[in-house]
């Protein structure tokens, strides 16, 4: 047997080895291997296989193998998803075992403080009627699927807890699924001080190589454990796995930002079923197409409608077109009243903005707007007069003049509105208050966002302003007041699920007030009013999600047609136009010859259509089957191209 292998640290160059008997049963694509190069012996990944072919040098033989955890299922499972999102299996066995061969980078990380710790879990009448439901199946050990629908504040964390009680006992292990790093490491946290005598094991990007190494071993040796992440936990060989839980299934941040863009959910999802282990898929605004498999493929749909603390909160909409007159435009009066209040009271508010796909720009009056020279869209402005790229990171100070014109910089207009710009608003109209932010900017520095939830927690901010990642399921118990700065900001975006996520974002941003407090307020500020807005409170989801099945049913979205996108890069236009449309052709005389049932609409240019100098085509598929999209692509790939040709089965957005 002879391999082909790429050294882990000169990627380019491939090299053949022989394999002895010995070590022939362990081998398999994308695993490690150590081989000899030149005097010293290097880790190298295995990229394929070959047998009785004869070479007229000498082959010589790798050295060892890393040990892989025996897992039955898992070849199947790994072939499955690389077929579904029509990726190299290698990609994914690559990725969970890199660590084996990393250094250990020095980080800090903050220690949370987790509540609920030691405590013995007394679950309400609700909690006990869906813990009950589920352990029917943990307990038979059973493949199915149950969505745990509970309000904001409801405890789902609870009934989880139970369930891995329960699942510990027979000796199987646990994959907890949260959509975002700091929120696995505050569940890490939580379940640490719970389940003491257990390892409780993070494996995503903030985790140590030590631990990630601690967990391996326990795999190979078949341990039980509870392993906790945003993606890479499924991607791993377990071979007593017992249950799986998503968090928060409806997040976008499930689905990979970069290609290949797995869906995490949908890959437990997956999982699950080959491994025939039940799975809990929680939120408190589940997915639209979760909620649509209920009917369609008997998924069992379980409610927690009372919250377990505190009470829903007070909801109020505002028009920010309203000409009343006020110290700042984005903060309205009622607002500005009810932030006072709260400082009075000493209580937290939240202020919430999603800047999604609009940024703040610069204009100058003769119409120039400051733009990145690698892509196609308008530079940020930052605080000390920064003008970043959000696709690239470029950045440079904000000229003194304009480039086109020399009018000076006093004159430019400044568009839009940032977190960091609303921060300074507020510190002008409450000097008093300890303001803090949370966006990207700052939720990227893992450390410094770790340490803001520790201080909200801690009761040391009065107003944390940020955007998304605020809204994802954190517990801030003195939170009684929301503002949602601009709320139809994303509402118009050209996606499909436009009004999902906004609604999503608000109910669960809404969410983090009053979950101690009976009394706690929502300030949603808007432009003009929506009909999304009737279902921000959140006792009324499952009505909005039956409006909006029959909407989607009606022009042909998901969950009633499933679709794909095929994005065609190239750093010259022209190739990229040109090849998009050969793409096209040969599709629909594919889709002729074969008879399959899907729809073609493009090729159009990606909303950003370059990015770092490389240019965007896209075309999107629809059909009610979606192995008829993957064969299509699957074809698209036999053939050579100049430009990158990228799939993404089902994007969120
Ligand atoms: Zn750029
Ligand atoms: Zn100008």
């Amino acid at each position: 047997m002879f391999i082909d292998v790429r050294l882990l640290h000169y990627k380019e160059r491939s090299f053949t080895y022989l394999v002895p008997d010995t070590l022939q049963s362990q081998i398999k694509p994308g695993i490690l291997v150590k081989v000899p190069l030149q005097s010293r012996i290097v880790p190298a990944i295995v990229h394929s296989v070959t047998y009785n072919k004869k070479y007229n040098f000498e082959i010589k033989p790798i050295v060892a193998i890393y040990a892989f955890p025996d897992d039955k299922k898992y070849d199947g499972f790994i072939a499955k998803i690389s077929q579904y999102y029509q990726v190299d299996s290698i990609n994914f066995i690559k990725r969970i075992q890199k660590f084996l061969e990393e250094k250990e980078k020095p980080v800090k990380t903050v220690q949370l403080v987790a509540e609920n710790a030691y405590n013995k879990i007394v679950l309400t009448d609700q909690q006990q009627q869906v813990y009950t439901a589920i352990k029917q199946s943990v307990d038979l050990q059973q493949h199915q699927t149950h969505i745990l629908h509970g309000v904001t504040g409801s405890g789902k964390t609870e009934v989880y807890k139970k369930l891995i009680e329960d699942v510990l006992k027979k000796q199987k292990s646990i994959i907890l699924m949260l959509p975002e790093v700091t929120l696995a490491v505050q569940f890490e946290q939580l379940l640490k001080n719970y389940f003491s005598h257990i390892p409780v094991i993070g494996f995503h990007s903030a985790t140590l190589v030590t631990v990630k190494r601690s967990l391996w071993q326990l795999l190979l040796d078949k341990k039980t454990c509870i392993i906790i992440g945003v993606h890479l936990p499924i991607l791993l060989p377990i071979s007593n796995l017992g249950l799986i839980i998503v968090d928060e299934e409806h997040d976008a941040g499930y689905q990979e930002k970069k290609h290949p863009k797995i869906h995490s959910r949908d890959m437990a999802i997956l999982k699950a079923s080959m491994y025939q282990v039940p799975i809990v898929l929680g939120s408190a605004t589940p997915s639209i197409q979760s909620l649509w498999n209920v009917t369609k493929r008997n998924w069992q749909l379980l409610q927690l409608k009372e919250r377990f603390a505190g009470s829903f909160p007070k909801i109020e909409i505002v028009s920010l077109k309203q000409k009343e007159k006020r110290a700042c435009f984005w903060i309205t009066k009622q607002l500005h009243m009810e932030i006072q209040n709260r400082l009075e009271r000493k209580e937290q508010t939240i202020i919430f903005l999603n800047r999604r796909g609009y940024s703040f720009f610069v204009q100058c009056l003769c119409s120039y707007v400051f733009t990145c020279k690698q892509c196609s869209v308008s530079l940020t402005l930052h605080a000390d007069q920064l003008l970043v790229c959000h696709y690239c990171n470029y950045n440079q100070t904000l000229p003194t003049c304009c480039p086109e014109c020399h009018l000076s910089q006093k004159d430019f207009l400044k568009k839009g509105v940032g977190t960091q710009q609303i921060v300074s608003m507020l510190q002008k109209l409450f000097p008093q208050a300890v303001i803090a932010r949370a966006d990207a900017d700052t939720t990227s520095k893992k450390r410094s966002w770790q340490q803001t939830v520790q201080d909200m927690l801690e009761g040391d901010i009065d107003i944390l302003v940020g955007t998304q990642s605020i809204a994802k399921g954190y517990h801030f118990p003195k939170v009684t007041l929301v503002g949602v700065l601009w709320a139809d900001l994303n509402l118009h975006f050209p996606m499909y699920n436009a009004a999902e996520t906004t609604l999503q974002q608000l109910i669960q941003v809404s969410g983090r007030a009053g979950r101690q407090s009976q009394e706690s307020k929502i300030v949603v500020q808007t432009f003009d009013d929506h009909p999304v807005y009737r279902f921000i409170d959140e006792t009324k989801y499952i009505q909005f999600y039956q409006q909006e099945v029959e909407r989607r049913t009606e022009v042909g979205y998901p969950p009633y047609k499933h679709i794909a996108e095929i994005e065609i890069r190239h750093k010259e236009q022209i190739v990229a136009e040109t090849e998009a449309d050969i793409v096209v052709e040969r599709m629909q005389s594919y889709i002729e010859h074969k008879k399959l049932q899907v729809e073609i609409f493009g090729p159009v240019s990606a909303v950003v259509y370059k990015v770092k100098g490389v240019y965007a085509q896209k075309i999107i598929l629809k059909s009610f089957v979606r192995s008829n999209m993957i064969e299509l692509f699957a074809d698209i790939k036999l053939k050579q191209f100049k430009s990158g040709m990228f799939f993404v089965i089902d994007p969120v957005g």
